[in-house]
């Protein structure tokens, strides 16, 4: 389950070590990054749709690195595989964690991030993708930055008046900040996606002393997970009996 720079990364890592391997993509971007592997994209059609996909290939082993937010997706393999009896290991990044000097106000969800803005108008850097955009419409105060992987339609956005940059990341911290400062953000709004391709503006908002918005990840059933490429590897030679939690020597 791919969508992510580690389910990118891993990919090649099977490549260069002829593991045989299909490669998944949602379809939710135009033009997805090349992957060396044979590649499939859509959605499988629910858990049911996941089962018979694994019975159809004869999957063996099955690596959820979809992005810590893609909850359904992620819930989806869970069960598909309890069902199957496939080995599931999830590939993620750890958290972002608070620094000295962050001013973060976490909240669990999209909403509640909405609720955490002020009330006043203000200048918001919405660096949270276009799924979950809706839960901004209300606050139709504010000044809103967005930055998306495909150009949206016209008037697809739930947002009015929005400037939208069209931009893949990593994104460094230094265009960061002269993003921030060019565009006069005043609250930044974040999923808490971990990992260095998107940590940029977390350290563009310190140096700014900018208030971030820290969405937490979503709830998921308990599986085995790494963040290790070499870890999976080492699983997926060695390892690759339902319930085993990974380790190395
Ligand atoms: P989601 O809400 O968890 O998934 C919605 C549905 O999309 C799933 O039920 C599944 O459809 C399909 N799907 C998701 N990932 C898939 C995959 N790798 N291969 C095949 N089908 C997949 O996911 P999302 O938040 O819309 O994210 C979509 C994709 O974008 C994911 O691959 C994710 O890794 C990537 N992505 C997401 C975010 C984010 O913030 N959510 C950020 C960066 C990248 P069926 O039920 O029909 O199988």
């Amino acid at each position: 389950m791919g969508g992510t720079s580690d389910a990118s990364l891993l990919a090649r890592r099977l490549h260069q070590d002829a593991v045989p391997a299909v490669f998944s993509y949602a379809g939710a971007t135009r033009s997805p990054a090349v992957q060396p592997l044979p590649t499939r994209c859509g959605g499988f059609g629910g858990v049911p749709g996941l089962v018979q996909f694994i019975r159809a290939h004869g999957i063996s082993h099955v690596v959820d690195a979809s992005h810590p937010f893609a909850a359904q997706m992620s819930r989806n393999a869970c069960a598909a595989c309890a069902q199957t009896g496939t080995p599931l290991l999830a590939l993620e990044r750890p958290a972002w964690q608070p620094e000295a000097g962050d001013r973060w106000v976490t909240v669990p969800d999209m909403d509640a991030a909405a609720r955490a803005l002020p009330t006043a108008p203000a200048r918001v850097f919405l660096a949270v993708g276009r799924k979950q955009l809706a839960a901004f419409s209300p606050l139709a105060q504010h000044r809103y930055l967005l930055r998306v992987v495909d150009m949206p339609e016209p008037g697809s956005l739930p947002v009015q008046g929005a400037t939208v940059l069209v931009a893949r990341g990593p994104f460094g911290a230094e265009g960061e900040r002269a993003l921030l400062t060019e565009h006069r953000i005043e609250w930044l709004v974040t999923k808490n996606a971990g990992g260095e391709a998107t940590r940029g503006k977390l350290k563009a908002a310190r140096a700014l002393g900018l208030p971030v918005i820290m969405v937490q990840r979503p709830d998921l059933p308990a599986r085995n997970s790494t963040d290790s490429v070499d870890r999976v590897m080492h699983w997926l030679a060695h390892e690759g009996v339902a319930g085993a939690m990974p380790s190395m020597p």
